[in-house]
């Protein structure tokens, strides 16, 4: 990758108190390329209409704007049809979709719900409430000394024959990998129904259905991909999303009304109640366009190779804690670190006075952080854009923070 696609991103040749911008907080949200402003704002002052509803040329040309971007969603994760594509929030909406409509019809008291130590709040709390609202069975997949899931506890796990299994592409903590098509067939031997949270996997590799073997749901944000706040995409199993009841009821979802009761729209129509984020799902059909463009092979090979660098040269830091596995093959470019006796808070503000944007916190990992025995952990996450120089930045800071805070502690 070059300066030519950091060209792309105005906000990157921007200073931050006095030094170039160094955005390592991708895995929190990515930066936007001026195609997807331009594509938001061209929709705003060209084609601005409500969709789905006017029988006049410009309601039929937003209409067209925004299902075009569908078909694209339907392409780009390799879909069967348009049907099985839901316009939501993003994962959070997308997951408590499941959860309440799939979940509430189809989990009783004698059932497990499992998920993972490494979930994201967006794809744990949903879960757990689910379980206690129902009397179900809770269970969590413990992890390895190295934070990936741990082949005993999927062993055990599986054995319950779950419900429904819920598990991320990868860690938004940890940038640990699972490998979700192995556990999804094992898992559908005993009818398991499968989510895959790809809020994170979306944006390093090809999320690609036909690899991820027998799921049934998956979920992604717009934002985590070069596109818009406020927007994500639940992809269905058409034969599981046409048995479940709508998740909210209102406008655009109804084909008929009577005083007693309503028939619903067809898929997919029966869970986008309400007038969509037609802008947004414009700008996430432009961010597609651009991460298209620029190749997802290519850009998974660049962030394989910023993976190998960083891990490398972080790993070899004296003082300096990385979390999860140092096998780069088992990784994305996230990378949690600490150092005993130093808050994360205070390391990110001594990488952000080095000019460096990096996340302190629970990442809305709160289950992993009581696994990991941390209130938070610091964490730096590469996009396609970032630079091996960028890379270099942080090391060098890296390697300067234990010996600043001893100093600073003694
Ligand atoms: N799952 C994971 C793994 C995430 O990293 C995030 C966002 N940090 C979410 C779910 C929730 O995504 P959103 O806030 O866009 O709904």
């Amino acid at each position: 990758m070059n300066e030519l696609i950091r060209r792309d991103f105005p906000i990157l040749g921007r200073m931050v108190e006095g030094k170039p911008l160094c955005y390592l907080d991708n895995a929190a949200t990515s930066q936007r390329p001026k195609k997807v402003v331009d594509a938001i704002v061209r929709y705003y002052l060209e084609t601005n209409a409500n969709v789905h509803r006017g029988v006049y040329k410009l309601s039929q040309e937003a209409t067209d704007a925004f299902e075009s971007v569908r078909s694209k969603v339907v392409r780009f994760l390799g879909a069967a049809s348009e049907r099985e594509i839901v316009f939501t929030k993003g994962t959070t909406e997308a997951i408590n979709l499941i959860a309440s409509s799939f979940g509430e019809s189809n989990v009783g008291a004698a059932d497990v719900i499992a998920v993972t130590r490494m979930e994201h709040h967006a794809n744990f709390v949903p879960w757990q409430q689910l379980a206690k609202r129902k009397g179900a069975r809770f269970e969590i997949i413990e992890l390895t000394s190295d934070l990936r899931l741990d082949p005993k506890e999927v062993d055990r796990v599986l054995a319950l024959k779950p419900k429904i299994l819920a598990v991320s592409l990868l860690s938004n903590v940890t940038g640990v990998t699972n490998p979700v098509a192995s556990l999804a067939s094992r898992f559908k031997m005993v009818g398991t129904t499968i989510v895959v949270d790809a809020a994170q996997g979306i944006a390093h590799g090809e999320v690609e259905l036909s690899r991820l073997g027998p799921i049934d749901f998956l979920a992604f944000s717009a934002h985590k991909l070069c596109g818009p706040t406020g927007v994500g995409v639940l992809w269905g199993r058409e034969s599981v999303l046409s048995r479940m009841p709508p998740y909210q009821v209102g406008g655009n979802m109804i084909t008929h009304v009577g005083d007693l009761d309503s028939e619903w729209n067809e898929l997919p129509h029966k869970f986008e109640a309400g007038t969509p984020d037609i802008a947004g799902v414009i700008g996430l059909g432009a961010a597609i366009d651009y991460i298209e463009t620029q190749g997802r092979t290519r850009i998974q090979e660049y962030e394989d190779r910023i993976t190998a660098y960083v891990l490398e040269r972080i790993v070899a830091i004296p003082g300096l804690r990385l979390l999860g596995p140092k096998d780069p093959h088992h990784r994305a470019p996230i990378f949690s670190v600490a150092i005993d006796g130093v808050h994360a808070h205070d390391l990110a503000t001594f990488l952000d006075m080095r000019g460096i944007s990096v996340r302190a916190g629970h990442h809305c990992a709160h289950p992993l952080m009581l696994r990991l025995g941390l209130p938070a952990t610091c964490r730096a996450s590469f996009s396609f854009y970032n630079t091996l120089e960028e890379a270099d930045q942080l090391i060098e800071a890296l390697m300067n923070a234990p010996q600043f805070f001893r100093r600073k502690n003694a």
